[in-house]
């Protein structure tokens, strides 16, 4: 099923909101086989409405608009569709009841606009709205289907979630999609392309690889179109398999989940304790690992010692070394992780120090040479990145490669467990 996602309203064209609904939509109706062909977004033009109907509906075996249902002047979407169509708009006592009903609750008159606004098209099917007063429609003439939606994200949501969606699945012409997502960390995307280089030839051409790349992270997704769900999920395993001895380590997890959310649940299975020491991420680190649910139960918390005097006084980094090597340097981000160690009675822990630019380097260290380092007080696991000039982007790509750290420091030492949290 090939459709056509028309956007209604000149506010996305100006710039003014951001067209969530049409990423949402792309989601969702990718998600139940219908593929997106293509996206237009038009005024609240009569002309230019009709326009894009004509054009989608000769075309596509779906349609499917947002925007204009509203009571206000600017809200044509209904009479475009009623002089494409060339079908009366007639009066919905029920919605009329419904939007009476919801001004009564609130304690406000319902205005002429909004009587007006139960005008629909004779075509139409209307989709309930439980979110607000403008209810969606389907209209659905010689195999082709249009659904037309209010521009208001959660009412758009929650029209689709409870009657578009579930009405769309049970239509012919759906192609199945079965996806598998291999989430890494600590590898760029073209390093991973040359490793994954002779798996891609031989991946069979009803199955695609996609790279997804984000800060510090690739998000690999392997996708089948079409075929039998069993066969389809067995041969995903067979090629998430493939991937998973070529990366290595670098594969965190699969599916619907983080890296701290990955590296929380190896610290809290293992009864381990983290603790962190921040330079250049200025508590980055500590707003990551925080923000998994159930975090206290392994995390103890960060000491930005952004300034060299905290460095050498409350994590015992050596001034001699600080002199000699700098504070971007591999000595100071090992006792900066040995410090907060004993500082805080953690079992494990973190660091970074680095030139986050976008001034301040210098020829040897230039803006974006961070170091990080990872381990116990015994073993520590160190590593100099070299990053861009992007201030807040060396912030986070730090955080979450440093937390990359310790995760494998602890695949790479199995054999150490703690006792947990003791009150
Ligand atoms: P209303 O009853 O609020 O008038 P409507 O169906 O007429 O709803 P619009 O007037 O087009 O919808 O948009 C209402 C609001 O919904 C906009 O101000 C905007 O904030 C949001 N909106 C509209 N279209 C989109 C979109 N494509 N993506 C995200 N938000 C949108
Ligand atoms: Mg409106």
């Amino acid at each position: 099923m090939q459709a056509l996602l028309l956007v209604i309203g000149d506010e996305i064209l100006l710039g003014q909101t951001i067209d969530t609904n049409s990423t949402w939509l792309g989601q969702e109706l990718h998600a139940i086989g219908v593929q997106i062909s293509r996206r237009m977004t038009v005024r609240d033009n009569l002309s230019e409405i009709v326009d894009a109907l004509s054009y989608g509906w000769s075309r596509y075996d779906l349609v499917i608009m947002t925007g204009g249902l509203g009571p206000t002047r600017d809200d044509i979407t209904k009479t475009a569709l009623a002089e494409f169509f060339k079908v009366d708009l007639v009066f919905d006592q029920g919605t009329y009841d419904r939007i009476l009903r919801i001004f009564e609750r609130i304690g406000r008159p319902a205005t002429e606009a909004h009587r007006e606004q139960c005008f629909m098209p004779s075509n139409a099917t209307l989709l309930p709205n439980a979110m607000g007063t403008a209810p969606g429609m389907w209209i659905e003439e010689n195999g082709r289907i249009l659904i037309s939606l209010p521009g208001v994200p959660y009412e758009m949501k929650s029209i689709m979630t409870s009657a578009g969606l579930p009405r769309l699945k049970t239509q012919e012409g759906l192609i199945p999609i079965f996806h598998r997502t291999l989430l890494t960390a600590g590898l760029g995307e073209s390093e991973i392309a040359s490793r994954l280089g002779t798996f891609e030839d031989q991946l069979p051409s009803h199955i695609k690889l996609a790279y997804l790349p984000s800060l510090g992270q690739v998000r690999l997704r392997l996708s089948a179109y079409g075929g039998q769900a069993a066969e389809r999920e067995r041969e995903m395993a067979h090629y998430a398999q493939m991937i998973h001895a070529e990366l290595g380590q670098a594969v965190y997890a699969e599916g619907d989940t983080t890296l701290e959310a990955t590296l929380g649940e190896l610290l809290r299975s293992r009864g381990l304790l983290l603790a962190t020491a921040e330079s250049c991420t200025g508590g980055a680190m500590a707003h990551q690992i925080t923000s998994v649910p159930g975090s206290s139960q392994y995390y103890l918390g960060t000491l930005v010692a952004y300034h060299n005097a905290l460095k050498i006084e409350k994590l015992g980094v050596s001034i001699a070394d600080l002199e000699t090597h700098g504070a971007v340097s591999e000595p100071v981000v090992r006792q900066m992780v040995r410090g907060v160690i004993r500082a805080f009675n953690a079992d494990v822990a973190i660091s970074a120090s680095g030139v986050a630019g976008p001034d301040g380097g210098s020829p040897d260290k230039p803006v974006g040479m961070i170091w990080i380092a990872a381990g116990n007080d015994k073993e520590i696991r160190t590593h100099q990145l070299k990053l861009g000039k992007d201030r807040m982007k060396n912030i986070e790509a730090t955080a979450i490669l440093a937390m990359n750290e310790l995760r494998i420091w602890l695949l790479n030492h199995p054999e150490i467990t703690g006792k947990g949290l003791v009150f």
